[in-house]
């Protein structure tokens, strides 16, 4: 039953209003019962889910939704997903789920060969780039104060010698909170100038040392752009610092040749954190963290107690902040079989494709586009800040597409993200002449 009514919620998630009416919210009042004091039959509990939660349900999985940076679901990554469900695996450790271990190992050399990193990184499989950032920037702390003679794992943070964290104006936010979990402080940090789009300027770096984490950005949430990485990590590398990228969703961009001048030098990285669950479109949670230095991540990340011993191959648990957890290396199997590196190529390029014929719409009807639209991310403005606020709020409101809202450089704009492989181009002119169909009503 469970099937098929997730069958018949996929079919129909591409018809219906994008986000939820006012009534499905308002019918989630139905959850709010006492805990229930004896047993409900599971058919009926299912049943209720569909009834009471799919119509409340926001149809990011269809094709015109933009928010965010929110992909869908590939139908091998969803179907995986059920069938991993029943098997239930935790894969903190091979002996637990040597499946689940075994399709790790095989995703990360995948991912490594797709994003052409260095074939020898070792990784994890987290629940976001933010977890995959942290687990990164740890691996960092952990390499970089060794090299002083200090054991940040043993010894904590007070009284070692100082780290500084080198970062761009326009990081995300993500950054900043792995940073203050890590123990580097948002305040510490050094902010260097960005360009117009949001990179970096390398000529603006300051004096970096073997005693510095610089944090490079592929893919900026707003513009798109990426920073400038072959220069920053040349002038890192002459200095002995640790170089980390936050490619979310950016670093995705690398499966295509056509994006090379904006992503070179982004393998010279000494780690990366990505999200699978953002333009691949696997299921969430799905972040992926990797570490050229596979000592640094496991010194950070390692737990020994007598009965969680370790065997000779690759033990997930070792990689990562958690460890019982879901195998959630399965989806990402299923999703990178089913599309083969042609397949992921295409899905990357086609977003792009569609971010730039939306944008294209927009500006041809007179609106302005704020940014050089690089990759899957365009910015609008349709005028003052609260003309373009009240498109935005009535584009949601509407329901053929949702977009959300952002301030870039001072300028209040609507954000377009394309990144779901089941948006089409049909999807792209409809949403385009709902949008413009409310900026001209108003
Ligand atoms: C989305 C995003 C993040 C955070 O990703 P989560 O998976 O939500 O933790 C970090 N950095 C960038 C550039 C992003 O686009």
């Amino acid at each position: 039953m469970a099937a098929s009514l997730g069958a018949k919620y996929a079919q129909e998630a591409g018809e219906r209003r994008v986000a939820p009416g006012a009534e499905a919210v308002a019918g989630l009042a139905k959850f709010r019962e006492r805990f229930p004091e004896g047993p409900t039959d599971p058919r009926c509990v299912v049943e209720m889910l569909d009834e009471v939660g799919s119509p409340a349900t926001v149809a990011s999985t269809g094709g015109r939704y933009f928010g965010f940076v929110i992909g869908g679901t590939l139908p091998a990554a969803m179907a995986a997903n059920w069938l991993a469900g029943t098997w239930g695996q935790n894969v903190a450790l091979r002996v637990m789920s040597p499946v689940a271990a075994e399709l790790e190992d095989v995703v990360l050399g995948w991912i490594c060969d797709a994003l052409a990193l260095p074939a020898d990184c070792e990784g994890g499989f987290v629940t976001c780039a933010t977890a995959a950032n942290f687990s990164a920037l740890a691996a960092a702390r952990s390499a970089l104060l060794a090299r002083e003679g200090w054991n940040a794992e043993e010894d904590g943070l007070f009284g070692a010698p100082p780290i500084d964290v080198i970062v761009g104006e326009e990081y995300h936010a993500s950054m900043q909170k792995a940073l203050s979990m890590v123990g580097f402080g948002k305040n510490r940090v050094t902010r260097v100038p960005t360009d117009a789009q949001g990179r970096m300027r390398w000529d603006r770096l300051p004096k970096i040392s073997a005693r510095s984490v610089v944090c490079i950005q592929a893919g900026n949430v707003n513009t798109g752009a990426f920073d400038p990485a072959e220069e920053i990590c040349k002038r890192a590398k002459e200095a002995g610092a640790w170089v980390h990228v936050d490619g979310a969703f950016g670093l995705w961009a690398r499966v295509s040749p056509k994006y090379d001048e904006l992503t070179r030098g982004l393998e010279s990285a000494d780690s990366w954190a990505t999200d699978a669950h953002k333009w691949p479109n696997v299921g969430y949670d799905s972040g992926v963290v990797l570490v050229r230095d596979g000592m640094a991540l496991k010194g950070a990340m390692g737990m020994s107690a007598a009965y969680l011993h370790a065997g000779a191959l690759r033990e997930p648990m070792h990689h990562v902040p958690d460890s019982s957890r879901r195998a959630r290396g399965v989806e990402l199997w299923a999703a990178m079989k089913s599309l083969g590196r042609s397949g992921l190529r295409d899905l990357i390029e086609r977003t792009c494709e569609f971010a730039k014929l939306f944008a294209e719409r927009l500006r041809e009807a007179g609106y302005e586009i704020l940014n050089d639209v690089v990759i899957n991310q365009a910015l609008v403005s349709f005028g003052s800040a609260e003309k373009t606020q009240e498109v935005i709020r009535r584009v949601q409101e509407e329901g053929t597409c949702w977009c959300g809202g952002t301030v870039w450089q001072g300028k209040t704009a609507m954000r377009i993200s394309v990144s779901s492989w089941a948006t089409t181009r049909e999807d792209i002119k409809k949403s385009a002449e709902a949008v413009v169909a409310i900026a001209r009503a108003i």
